[in-house]
């Protein structure tokens, strides 16, 4: 076939203008993206020719990753003994972007994104576009390891369009020549390039080579014996490995022998990455198998809620010669997977248990609002197999502490006499949690309440009814047994209730006498069981059906407003108590801050109904 013309799709030529356009501090990024896809490569290679018999073989004995340069004619090229492309895959790979979310990322990237693309580009899956942050044209020469395939040369500069054309080459293999632009004529140096590599590529785990040197270490440091890698060592390799720029906030290096052989180094990113709760999201360990790469994802090794992980596991325990999809259901993996949860759970422990300095982050502050939530999700999805691992690693923000996390722990020990529940409150921000009137009671008493604001919380707590021999209670939900002990004069309800209640007709379950209550003149309570008005909130925001939650509407009877309206009933005023009643349980609503400032506007109504109302009664 001859020399072909084609058009990037649109999102690539967008990338690849920002690629060209765009002045980058850090360009030096390039290189480990085209030698992490010849190390890719060079595994595909390794792979596939366990089962794939009729592969052509590497070339050369020291299959790798091959750099020269040359000053004057300012290239750079990187040769790898790896899978090699057919012609279509070099179109489809080549340009296109593989990844949906990542075509939408590039459509709407906004300019801070776009200014911080070089450390982005790695996670993206679109490190080979890179090329064009140094190059002017780039010309990728590749051979397919099937024997059937031929030789293949990919020519763009970037501009629109690329061009294939069938060539001789016999050996497998991809190799890529980058035409260096004018201002990174520094690139065709050679201690520019081992810097690079020493920087960005020492841990890939094929050698990297310029002339008969060796640039990188190539050392699989989760086969070594844990003991005898630095924390600079793993923390490097966390960064090769994962594209992130900072240091994890927990590692774990494991080395077992019986009764199955297997090591693993992972570790735990100290902020959430963009794509934490896309489904879509590559997740999952890389799972090697003696060093042969046998997935780069491993999903099955770590549980969905410890999808943050990062890391690489080894077993010589996972069959060689089975398809990746079979490899991860094997039973070594379940078995693997469990102890390393176990670990990893310790580990997290111990970070928790470090020691506060004055003035300084905390890791495991850092970590809890980072990835939290997924350990609430954790204790919703397997409370059976880790629910007592990870409810001493669960953090509270509380109303008593401001922005400072609790555990359920120190919870517990700062309880007062006669406290004999865990309380809590869910709402949609803690602002608004704060401003609840359910809080009232509590306040008074001096017992603290749990504030759980995140969207995973009306499920977790629903596993955790129980802690240490205290009931967990939602401070909104069902009757309350705080006792009352204070005298004074109370607002009949007798009558007062019957009649509201007809008034509300659907709207709410019933009306009755509140003990929660000190400030405020009436609450809407939940049902002790069922569906909570907050539930219903994040239901219909995701779009789901759902059923209305059942309410009453508790009434302060010590709040003169409350108490007028009663004298008014008894008095068969009811054309003012009507309006009154009515917009008592509107104000009630408004307090649950179903409307922005809903609490401030909930206590000027309140206010101004009260001063109606006893204008109301000395007026008659
Ligand atoms: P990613 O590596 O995340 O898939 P890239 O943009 O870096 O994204 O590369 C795109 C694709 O091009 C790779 O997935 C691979 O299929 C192919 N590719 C790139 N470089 C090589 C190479 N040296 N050998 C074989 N295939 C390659
Ligand atoms: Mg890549």
């Amino acid at each position: 076939m001859s020399a072909e013309q084609h058009g990037f799709k649109a999102e690539v030529q967008q990338l690849l203008d920002l690629m060209i356009h765009s002045v980058y501090s850090n360009r030096d990024v390039f290189l480990r993206e085209l030698i992490s896809n010849a190390a890719d490569a060079l595994d595909k290679a390794r792979f596939r020719s366990l089962t794939e018999h009729d592969l052509i073989p590497a070339a050369t004995d020291n299959p790798g990753v091959h750099l020269s340069f040359d000053p004057e004619a300012r290239t750079i090229v990187l040769e790898d003994d790896g899978i090699g492309m057919t012609r279509e895959e070099v179109i489809q790979n080549l340009g296109t972007i593989a990844h949906s979310g990542t075509k939408a990322f590039v459509r709407s990237a906004t300019d801070a994104q776009k200014a911080d693309l070089p450390e982005f580009i790695g996670q993206f899956g679109i490190g080979f576009y890179a090329s064009f942050m140094v190059a002017d044209k780039v010309v990728v020469e590749t051979r397919s390891a099937l024997a059937e395939a031929t030789g293949v040369r990919w020519t763009s500069s970037g501009a629109g369009t690329f061009e294939v054309e069938d060539i001789d080459k016999s050996i497998r293999g991809t190799r890529i020549t980058l035409h260096l632009r004018e201002d990174a004529a520094e690139y065709a140096d050679e201690d520019k390039i081992r810097e690079i590599v020493r920087e960005h590529s020492n841990y890939v785990s094929w050698p990297v080579t310029l002339g008969e040197d060796r640039l990188n270490s190539a050392r699989a440091l989760w086969a070594e014996q844990p003991s005898q890698v630095s924390e600079d060592d793993a923390n490097e390799f966390y960064r090769e490995l994962s594209f992130d720029f900072e240091k994890p906030v927990a590692r774990v290096h494991l080395s077992v022998d019986s009764p199955l052989q297997y090591s693993a180094l992972l570790f735990v990113p100290r902020r959430r990455p963009y794509d934490l709760f896309n489904p879509e999201a590559d997740r999952g360990p890389r799972l090697y198998a003696r060093r042969v790469l046998i997935a780069e994802h491993a999903k099955e090794l770590l549980p969905d809620w410890l999808r943050f992980v990062k890391g690489v596991v080894d077993s010589a325990d996972i069959p060689l010669n089975v398809s990746r999809e079979m490899v991860q259901k094997t039973p070594a993996v379940r078995s693997m997977k469990d102890a390393i949860v176990k670990r990893l759970l310790k580990e997290l422990g111990r970070v928790a248990d470090t020691e506060r300095v004055e003035g300084e982050e905390h890791a495991y502050d850092v970590f809890w609002e980072s990835f939290g939530v997924l350990l609430k999700e954790g204790y919703f999805h397997d409370k059976a197999s880790y629910g007592d691992r990870l409810l001493p690693l669960l953090r509270f923000h509380t109303v008593k502490h401001g922005d400072a996390i609790q555990s359920l722990a120190a919870y517990k020990a700062a309880m007062s006499e006669g406290q004999d529940t865990v309380w809590y409150l869910t709402g949609s921000t803690r602002e608004q949690a704060l401003a609840s009137p359910h809080l009232e009671a509590f306040r008074k008493k001096g017992w603290d309440v749990l504030l759980l604001t995140d969207s995973v919380d009306e499920w977790f707590i629903q596993g955790l009814t129980e802690y240490e021999g205290l009931e967990v209670k939602s401070v909104s939900r069902g009757e309350l047994s705080i006792d009352d002990d204070e005298d004074g004069e109370k607002a009949d309800l007798s009558t007062l209730a019957p009649w509201m209640q007809g008034l509300f007709e659907g709207a709410v379950a019933s009306v009755r006498s509140s003990n929660r209550l000190t400030d405020s003149a009436a609450v809407l309570v939940d049902e002790a069981s069922g569906v909570t008005s907050n539930m219903e909130r994040i239901l219909r925001a995701a779009n789901q059906d759902v059923p209305t939650a059942r309410r009453h509407l508790e009434l302060n009877v010590r709040h003169p407003l409350v108490k007028n309206l009663a004298t008014l009933h008894a008095r068969g005023a009811s054309d003012v108590a009507e309006p009154i009643a009515r917009l008592l349980l509107d104000d009630a609503m408004l307090l649950e801050g179903s409307v922005k400032d809903a609490s401030g506007i909930g206590r000027r109504l309140q206010a101004l109904l009260e001063r109606a109302a006893s204008a109301a009664v000395e007026g008659r």
